[in-house]
């Protein structure tokens, strides 16, 4: 792919961080986004080493200019963990609702592709195992999570629709659960809880009985399959997660053991909603992208609890 100019929004959250950090070593130019409503900007330091990215502090709620030409808009700015968005409900529908508006206007207004960071969770609680893009979800749009779920529907809706009125060229990501370094460690997600549990030497939470699954997904793993899709032509929704699937109780035996634990595991109750079983169909991204997960759970937690050891352990 030749070099090519990006504004990214979430740019000091988890995903965007690390994707900026990716696409600056591959020579491309970025504009960072945040208002650092979840994201951290220590996030940042090692991305502002480089000439070629700059950084705008912004609430993408408002309308946002930009100088100088742009050729892809990504939108990855939402809080993304549940007790996150529960604490700002409006502000998340917000984000992907006129978020997402104002920045598809910035793609009319500069000639860019538009990039939508959509999620897994725009299945609901799936009826159908694993999921491919073509199924519809089921999604309680009144719910806890419909904060999140609905809105992210509504952005892709919207991405759609303004791609089809105005010719805008659109790439939709459908992420699944995704970890690794730069996650903030009190951020609420299962992972991050786990691991800072251990390092506090306290109980290991889990919600419901821990038979629930997910399947994680290791960030640089995501980061690949990003950059792929932007190098083809392909508009429709894609997949992309790891489909190796484990139970949440499977999930604290494996980071207790990585991490020598001998912690003991509390049950609480599970949140209403909580989805019972998650793995994505990546048949899609197999075949458009040649892309598959490459790092095993093993190897990505050892190298995420490493991460987290070195920035909290001295
Ligand atoms: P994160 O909370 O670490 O990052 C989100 C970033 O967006 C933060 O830096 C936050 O400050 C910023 N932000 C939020 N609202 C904003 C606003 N109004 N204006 C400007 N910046 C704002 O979360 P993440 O895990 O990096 O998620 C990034 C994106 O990927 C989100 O859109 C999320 O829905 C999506 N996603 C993530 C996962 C995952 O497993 N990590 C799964 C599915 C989808
Ligand atoms: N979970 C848990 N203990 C925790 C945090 C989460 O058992 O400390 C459960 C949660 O109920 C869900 C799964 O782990 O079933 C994944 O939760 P997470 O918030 O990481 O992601 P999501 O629910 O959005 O997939």
């Amino acid at each position: 792919m030749s070099h090519i100019r990006i504004v990214l929004t979430g740019a000091a959250g988890f995903i965007g961080s690390n994707l900026a950090g990716r696409l600056l070593q591959e020579g491309h130019a970025v504009i960072g986004v945040d208002n650092f409503m979840t994201g951290n900007p220590a996030n940042l330091d090692s991305l502002q080493a480089w000439p070629s990215f700059t950084f705008i502090e912004h609430d993408v709620i408002q309308p946002i200019g930009v100088d100088g030409p742009v050729d892809w808009v990504m939108h990855f700015a939402s809080p993304a963990s549940p007790p996150k968005y529960l604490n700002y409900p409006i502000e998340t529908m917000r984000v992907n609702g006129e978020g997402t508006r104002h920045l598809l206007e910035l793609c009319q207004h500069k000639n860019a592709g538009f990039l939508l960071a959509s999620t897994s969770e725009i299945y609901g609680d799936p009826s159908v195992h694993p999921q491919p893009e073509s199924y519809y979800g089921n999604v309680n749009a009144i719910g806890p999570r419909s904060c999140y779920n609905e809105a992210k529907r509504y952005a892709e809706a919207l991405t759609y629709w303004m791609s089809r009125t105005y010719g805008i060229p659109v790439r939709v990501i459908r992420i699944f659960n995704t970890f690794g370094p730069k996650m903030d460690l009190n951020d609420g997600r299962v992972i991050t809880n786990f691991i800072n549990q251990i390092l506090a030497d306290k109980n290991l939470t889990i919600y419901g009985d821990g038979s629930q699954t997910r399947s994680f997904q290791y960030i640089d793993d995501l980061v690949d399959g990003i950059l792929r899709l932007l190098d083809t032509p392909y508009d429709q929704p894609v997949n992309l997660g790891n489909p190796v699937e484990h139970t949440i109780l499977e999930i604290a035996e494996i980071v207790k053991e990585l991490m020598n634990s001998t912690a003991s595991i509390e049950f609480l109750p599970l949140p209403e909603d909580d989805p019972r079983r998650r793995k994505p169909d990546i048949t899609v991204s197999k075949s458009i992208l040649g892309w598959e997960p490459k790092i095993s759970l093993h190897e990505a937690l050892l190298r995420t609890i490493r991460y987290y050891q070195s920035q909290f352990i001295h």
